[in-house]
């Protein structure tokens, strides 16, 4: 199978809208250190062409742009034959009605992650153009379900927490944020996407025999916004595990080997971005590399 990061930053992009902090105004200013990123989603093909998307980012219709292979050959047959939401947040279900040019469309996610989507949001109606417009296949813990060529794909519970614009509304659930077993009964690979991930629960299971590890590596530390001057949020109060300190994922998952392991879901503050940092050279020190939009794994 083929992997391909469309977009690699947390979300709001990399730079983001309304940001000034130094990396947003680095990458502005054309800072070789730096290179822009889309919001987080990736893309899962075979050689023959079919393609799901993990997840479906406000940037969508430009990462299909910038992609090849994810665009149609002939009248309005596009190769993309599935969008599957890892959780209900806005960077990773927008681009869902962005999709919305009457194309069927088949959705995979949790029932949490649908009913959130579906039942309690009229713009989501776009999508019922007809009969058989959006066609939901429910995702279940710990079931695989095929999506094409012998591909298929796991959910397992990551610790998270409800949308915020459901928070509230909605009590939290297992289902409210998972991650993906992705395996390739043909090559026998798996790949492991834990791209929005507050704690490594299931993750170990999960990477029995996985060849590839997309993780969140949206903050280096805790305190990242606060130190910024940007927000009061912890990493921890918004469901992130942060690479850097004692409890971050680089201490937790150093000894994993024999995966290739990538930070993907990278917000605009983390100093990882800075190809120059020490924080990129302790993550690179340690095996990992940073996404970047475009970059494609075969597995
Ligand atoms: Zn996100
Ligand atoms: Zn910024």
């Amino acid at each position: 199978m083929r992997i391909r990061v469309l977009g690699s930053a947390a979300g709001g992009g990399f730079p983001q809208w309304n940001c000034a902090c130094p990396n947003c105004s680095a990458v502005r200013a054309g800072s070789s250190r730096f290179s822009p990123r889309t919001q987080d989603s990736i893309a899962v093909g075979s050689d023959e062409g079919s393609w799901v998307l993990l997840n479906a980012s406000p940037d969508v219709l430009h990462q299909i742009e910038r992609a090849p292979a994810l665009q149609p050959r002939e009248g309005r047959k596009t190769p993309i034959r599935g969008i599957v939401l890892t959780n209900g947040d806005l960077d990773h279900c927008l681009g869902l009605l962005m999709l919305r040019e009457s194309t069927p469309l088949v959705l995979y996610a949790t029932k949490t992650v649908y009913q959130g989507l579906w039942e309690q949001n009229v713009f989501f109606r776009t999508l019922e153009r007809f009969q058989g417009h959006v066609r939901f296949v429910p995702l279940e813990i710990g079931s695989r379900v095929s999506v094409f060529d012998g591909v298929s794909i796991e959910p397992f519970a990551l610790a998270g927490k409800v949308p915020k614009h459901l928070e509230g509304r909605a009590a939290a659930s297992p289902e409210d944020n998972v991650g993906l077993i992705v395996r390739d009964d043909r090559s026998r690979a798996t790949a492991v996407y834990a791209g929005a991930a507050a704690m490594t629960i299931g993750l170990e299971a999960a990477l029995n025999g996985a060849s590839a590890l997309f993780f969140d590596g949206t903050f280096w530390s805790s305190d990242e916004l606060i130190r910024l001057g940007l927000g009061t949020s912890r990493a921890e109060d918004m469901a992130h595990l942060p690479i850097g300190g004692e409890g971050g994922s680089l201490a937790a998952l150093g000894a994993l080997s024999g995966v290739r392991k990538v930070f993907t879901h990278v917000n605009n503050t983390n100093p990882i971005l800075d190809s120059e940092s020490p924080e990129r050279g302790a993550v690179e020190r340690a095996g990992w590399e940073v996404a970047t939009d475009g970059m494609e794994l075969v597995l």
